[in-house]
């Protein structure tokens, strides 16, 4: 194991809501990196990305439940209680200032990944961070993103020993499962039980926020 920095991981998205791609993306990431924490991060008003159908307190709500007895998976509320767009590069400023002895890791499956270089502020990411980027059913790196892996290609030893900027390809179970295709199902009543964890199932049947 190499010496050097312990590992934040930051897992953002929309969680609208959250399901087992996201939560075997964190659990194979927390392994392939050995990271000591992983922080999900729900954003409140995501750019480039239609508005949430579920409110933000609940996504958060939905995400706490769903990682509550995995010990080292935590969620973080700031991108809901900052007013405005939630911007990674924001988020990932206040937490190196939050984090100073860890040396942070952001997480993507390869569908945000490519379309990074639309990012606000996107070159800075790498100032604050690391980024582990997962393989994800129907998405290859393509153009920018693709150049952009290869010059900054890392291994997950060297994110202890380097403060930030690399890029680790991860490779990960195929799920194809997008919360899309879960709103979807809600909406039309079909079952949405084994895409889910049975907590956030039971939740969101005893709501009606997702067929609304
Ligand atoms: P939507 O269908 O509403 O766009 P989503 O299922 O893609 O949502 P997000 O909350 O937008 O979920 O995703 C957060 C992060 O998790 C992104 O980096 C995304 O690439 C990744 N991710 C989501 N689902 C999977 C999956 N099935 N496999 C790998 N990565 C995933």
């Amino acid at each position: 194991m190499a010496e050097g920095a312990p590992l934040l991981g930051i897992l953002g998205g929309t969680f609208d809501p959250v399901h087992f791609g996201h939560l075997r993306l964190a659990e194979e990431s927390f392994a392939a990196l050995a990271l000591e924490r992983l922080c999900f991060v729900p954003s409140a008003n995501p750019p480039h990305r239609p508005a949430p159908v579920l409110a933000a307190a609940t996504r958060f709500a939905l995400v706490q439940a769903a990682i509550a007895d995995r010990p080292g998976f935590f969620a973080d509320d700031r991108e809901i209680r900052r007013a405005g767009t939630s911007y990674t590069v924001e988020t990932l400023q206040a937490m190196t200032a939050d984090y100073p002895d860890h040396h942070r890791v952001l997480i993507l499956g390869m569908d945000a990944f490519n379309g990074l270089t639309r990012w606000h502020r996107w070159q800075e990411l790498f100032h604050y961070a690391h980024l582990a980027v997962a393989t994800r059913p129907g998405a290859q790196a393509v153009g920018e993103a693709a150049a952009l892996l290869a010059e900054r290609s890392m291994t997950a030893d060297e994110l202890k020993t380097r403060p930030a900027g690399g890029i680790v390809p991860l490779s990960i179970t195929r799920l194809d499962i997008s919360a899309t295709a879960i709103r979807a199902a809600r909406a039309a009543g079909r079952s949405i039980r084994y895409l889910v964890p049975e907590g956030v199932r039971l939740q969101l049947e005893t709501s009606q926020e997702l067929v609304e």
